[in-house]
């Protein structure tokens, strides 16, 4: 495994991941059509890691452009697949927009890899996937039933994969994230929501005076305190867990992988808001509201065969995802706004 092709790697996992990747020695090719991300930080991923990368500003819809980009890049020995619509709410309103964006996109890219012999994928999957579980942790066999369009399409390309590696001999990962955080130690890359729907970029803003308060959605869940609970990954952790899947299908025979990414640790909605008080030194006024219609009350990995098969666990605490979440935040106001 040589040279690694990584579409939405202007985004924010993306971006962690290519830092990663490039310091553990690969070539990376980024395929990105900045549909929810922006140039920056392309520039500033090359900077923290010293080496360029290869760029291709390409819909993966645009199966001709994509072709060109395998033509030109010559070997490409795996691809990792972030690109791809993440909003819930969104998606419940806009499904078709979805299945076209996360599916059919998906679907060229992987005709394209089998037309230039490209066997091996890590594809970015989410614990979405289980719903609303029976226990926690979950562990990777549980039962598999999104409660909405975005995790359907999700499911859908788990099992696309499925049967894609069985029929063609691919070697495919599909990583099942959990609740990712933080940001690059340096602050220079982060996470750069417009409108931020995940928690902990929407509690960044407040501290930072940007919004004036937290909705906590419910506090009335059988958790800790009422609020819901969710296990939270610190970023760079899980662009580590990538490039260890890279190295895990160099040495793996043909099939599907499915490996679960996450601490292991749940916490609260308001352990989350205290921890963020104490690093940031802010007042971070929060409200309760009503429950947020199709959250679920506790979400936390069993993540024990990502430990054991891959060798890889999270090195980071809440502490350390929370800090370098506040040092991006400080350090960018406006995120990458106001570098354009
Ligand atoms: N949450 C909240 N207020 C917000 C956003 C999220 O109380 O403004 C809660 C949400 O109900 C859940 C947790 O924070 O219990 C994590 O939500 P997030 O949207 O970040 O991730 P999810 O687990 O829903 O994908």
């Amino acid at each position: 495994m040589k040279k690694i092709l990584v579409t939405g790697g202007a985004g924010y996992i993306g971006s962690h991941t290519c830092i990663e990747l490039l310091a553990s020695g690969y070539e990376v090719v980024i395929v990105d059509d900045f549909t929810n991300s922006v140039a920056e930080p392309l520039q500033r991923l090359q900077k923290l890691a010293g080496k360029s990368v290869s760029f291709h500003e390409v819909n993966l819809l645009d199966e001709a452009a994509l072709d060109a980009v395998f033509v030109k890049e010559g070997q490409i020995d795996a691809v990792i697949h972030f690109a791809a619509l993440k909003a819930v709410g969104e998606s419940v309103e806009k499904p078709l927009m979805y299945y076209k964006n996360n599916i059919s996109g998906s679907l060229t890219l992987f005709d394209v890899m089998q037309k230039h012999g490209v066997k091996n994928l890590v594809f970015s999957s989410s614990a979405t996937v289980y719903g609303d579980p029976e226990e926690t942790p979950i562990k990777e066999d549980a039962a598999v039933h999104a409660t909405n369009p975005y995790g359907h399409t999700k499911a859908m390309m788990e099992q696309i994969l499925m049967d894609t590696s069985h029929a063609f001999d691919w070697g495919v990962v599909l990583l099942r994230y959990f609740n990712p955080v933080g940001a690059h130690e340096s602050g220079e890359i982060g996470e750069d929501p417009e409108y931020p729907n995940n928690l902990l970029p929407f509690v960044s803003q407040v501290a930072a005076g940007i919004r004036e308060h937290v909705t906590i959605f419910g506090d009335d869940y059988d958790t800790v305190d009422g609020t819901g609970v969710r296990d939270y990954i610190h970023v760079v952790d899980l662009a580590r867990a990538h490039v260890k899947s890279i190295e895990k299908l160099a040495k793996h025979d043909k099939g599907t992988l499915i490996y679960n990414i996450g601490t292991g640790t749940g916490y609260s909605v308001q352990q989350m808001v205290e921890t963020f008080r104490q690093v940031s030194g802010k007042e971070i006024k929060t409200v309760v509201g009503p429950r947020r219609p199709g959250d679920i009350a506790e979400c936390t990995a069993d993540a024990t065969l990502a430990n054991n098969e891959l060798g890889w666990s999270a090195s980071y605490g809440l502490q350390e995802m929370i800090e370098s979440a506040w040092k991006w935040q400080s350090q960018n106001p406006n995120g990458y706004r106001d570098a354009k």
